[in-house]
């Protein structure tokens, strides 16, 4: 018997039939004799229609309403879960993140999780009954409501897991695991049976949203065993592991993208020395994280610099960079939403040089430009135009072999 947290994403939880299904599955699971917790999403879609609800009054909602409001859509799915599993004659019982209690700081929007109260969770199992949790939602020391930041039920699930110390931590989703590339993409993107944690974690810091980055975080902090499966079809699913792989494994196990950062140049600043810290400060100190950053020195001892943040920061960071600029009697400020990071990932790339001079090679014969460039020991980014994203990705696929070499 083992103690299994399950977690059904929205596309798994997106109808009255398909709530029905996931019952069938939890039940099944409960009848070979496992004990379940299960962690939902809301349905699909939901999660979307109220942020644009918000968003209609209000494009810079108050941070601790918007949560209070978008924690309600779990709150349907977990009792619709509820009444699904006792209308099969299985006992459960629905609970929100508060009343687990699934304790978080007071970053609305992006809380994290500090503690979890897991006594009742385990009580109900003992019992015979299954928990179904409220995914994505936390409270915090005063009460507030608090939301763990899009994609965040995976999240709950593994820091579940953690908490209870459970054999598994399974993700069922819409796709039967983790794949060289999204399978939206590259439709010959294959599945990995397994994938190094490191890996996982590089593919979901650089924007493969089959796992939210803080649930793989969590994971290798508590040494979670994770795995990523199909809702509506059997098998085996992809393996997040802790061991490092062979050598002769592929060089590159995925290509990850990332469609949700803004790129913005500061152009013709004076080049001496201080100046990237007089630009990336204030932008530090307004909260805005920085990706890449690529610096160029003109002829005339002027430079650019040219900096990424996250789209939902792009309007403010181009407000505090305008005015750096003036500061500073730059030239002016660019911006670019038009473009698109696209990452090829691998803990291969350690021990085998060349594979950035691969890459530009396959982009340039495409005739993609590339805009900016990144590189760590496990992966290489590049932003290009976004136009360009579904030939570079299906480019680098077919030239690193990704959909004929079993890279695990
Ligand atoms: P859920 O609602 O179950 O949480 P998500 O939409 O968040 O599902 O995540 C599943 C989706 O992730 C898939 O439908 C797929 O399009 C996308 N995806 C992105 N990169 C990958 C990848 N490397 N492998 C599998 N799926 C991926
Ligand atoms: N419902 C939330 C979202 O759409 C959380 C999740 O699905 O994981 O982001
Ligand atoms: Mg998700």
């Amino acid at each position: 018997m083992a103690l299994l947290v399950q977690k059904y994403g929205g596309t798994s939880m997106g109808s009255v039939e398909r709530i029905d299904h996931v019952a069938s599955k939890v039940a099944a699971a409960r009848e070979r004799g496992h004990q379940i917790v299960v962690v939902v999403s809301a349905m699909s879609g939901e999660t979307d229609r109220l942020m644009k609800l918000a968003k209609g009054i209000n494009p810079r909602s108050n941070p601790r309403e918007l949560d209070q409001m978008l924690a309600t859509g779990e709150q349907v799915t977990i009792a619709l879960l509820a009444m699904a599993l006792e209308k099969r004659g299985v006992p459960a019982r629905s609970y929100l993140g508060s009343q687990v209690a699934i304790h978080t700081d007071q970053a609305y929007n992006k809380a994290r999780i500090k503690s979890i109260d897991g006594e009742r969770l385990l009580a109900d199992c003992k019992a015979g009954i299954v928990p179904v949790v409220a995914g994505f939602q936390g409270v915090d020391d005063e009460g507030n409501i608090t939301t763990l930041g899009r994609g965040g039920s995976d999240t709950t699930g593994v820091a579940l897991a953690a908490a209870l110390k459970a054999d598994e931590c399974q993700i069922y989703t819409d796709v039967d695991g983790v794949y060289t590339t999204d399978p939206r993409v590259e439709p010959k993107a294959r599945r990995l049976d397994r994938i190094t944690f490191e890996e996982m974690l590089e593919m979901a810091s650089l924007g493969s949203k089959v796992l939210q980055i803080r649930s793989v975080e969590f994971a290798g902090k508590y040494k979670v065993p994770l795995r990523v499966l199909s809702t509506f079809q059997e098998g085996p699913g992809t393996l997040i592991t802790f061991e490092e792989t062979k050598m002769e494994d592929a060089l590159i196990s995925g290509i990850a993208f990332n469609r949700d950062e803004a790129q913005l140049t500061v152009s013709g600043v004076p080049d001496r020395p201080g100046i990237a810290a007089a630009i990336l400060g204030p932008v530090g100190e307004a909260n805005i994280e920085v990706d890449m950053i690529v610096q160029n020195v003109a002829a005339d001892s002027t430079t650019d610099f040219t900096f990424t943040v996250h789209r939902n920061d792009y309007e403010r960071a181009t407000e505090v960079s305008k005015k750096v600029a003036e500061e500073l009697k730059a030239k002016g400020v660019r911006t670019a939403l038009d473009i698109v990071k696209v990452s090829l990932v691998g803990v291969g790339m350690r021990s085998h040089a060349g594979i950035a001079a691969q890459m530009f090679r396959v982009l340039a014969a495409e005739g993609i430009n590339i805009r900016m460039i990144s590189t760590s020991e496990i992966k290489i980014s590049v932003v290009i135009e976004d136009k360009y994203l579904e030939l570079a990705v299906r480019a680098l696929h077919k030239a690193f072999k990704l959909d004929e070499n079993p890279a695990h």
